[in-house]
């Protein structure tokens, strides 16, 4: 009896779901999980399960990417070392207005995580704490072949398939530089400044769209940046 309660109760909602899968219900394409994901729209509740579904389909991800603001080229697949190939990735050159110190490596689903951060998150911060535009990212790479924290044993890093970037500083239209390893709050010396401020909250908010987000607290190797990735572990620190 027990079990046909549950089921009587689910049943609504599966009938919602099939509904919804098929067509048959419509809702807003950012509130149906089936529809491709548009960067352009404000993010909600089942936006990290539309970007989970890019990591193994590249024609949704290549739809996803064609609603961004990024300046991009498809790369070839290639192994340019061995054991650390790149499949569908781009060269990624610009966000909309922002630029990088140079272009760089990633794979689409890191690529369209990093508009929607940029557009949905970082911008706003930099508006209401600095009062200005980010107009640049610098980053210190995101493709390198080798394991996690340069060990000689242990699993690839994100970085060995160009899924994860490095961002090292924020430079804004007025000119300002936001540097990580400079402006980082750390707790030892109380830094209140609009700054740290900035960093604290973009550092928080990159964990809204990627998988694995590290900063100068996480550890030494991470005192001058943020590391960003896709990967299929789940880290905010
Ligand atoms: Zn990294």
């Amino acid at each position: 009896m027990r079990l046909f309660r549950i089921l009587l109760l689910l049943l609504p909602l599966l009938l919602g779901f099939y509904g919804l899968w098929q067509g048959i219900i419509e809702v807003p394409d950012r509130w149906n999980p089936w529809a491709p994901l548009s960067v352009q729209d404000a993010p909600n509740l089942i936006t990290n399960w539309k970007l989970s579904r890019l990591r193994d389909n590249d024609a949704l991800c290549r739809q996803a990417l064609e609603t961004s603001q990024l300046t991009y080229t498809p790369l070839p697949d290639r192994e340019p070392q061995p054991g650390c190939s790149l499949t569908d990735s781009l060269r990624v050159s610009a966000a909309g207005e922002v630029s990088f110190n140079r272009s760089f490596t990633a794979t689409c689903p890191l690529a369209v995580a990093l508009s929607l951060y940029e557009r949905h998150r970082l911008q706003p911060a930099a508006q209401e704490i600095l009062g200005a535009q980010v107009t640049g990212i610098t980053h210190l790479g995101s493709y390198a072949c080798r394991n996690v924290n340069n060990r000689e044993n242990g699993r690839r890093s994100e970085h060995a398939s160009a899924n994860a970037l490095d961002i090292a500083a924020f430079t804004l239209a007025d000119g300002r530089r936001i540097d990580v390893e400079e402006d980082w709050p750390h707790e030892s010396d109380a830094k209140d400044s609009a700054s740290a401020r900035f960093l604290a909250r973009a550092h928080d908010e990159a964990c809204d769209f990627f998988r694995v987000t590290l900063g100068p607290d996480h550890n030494q190797a991470h005192a001058n940046h943020f590391h960003l990735d896709m990967g299929r572990y789940s880290a905010c620190q």
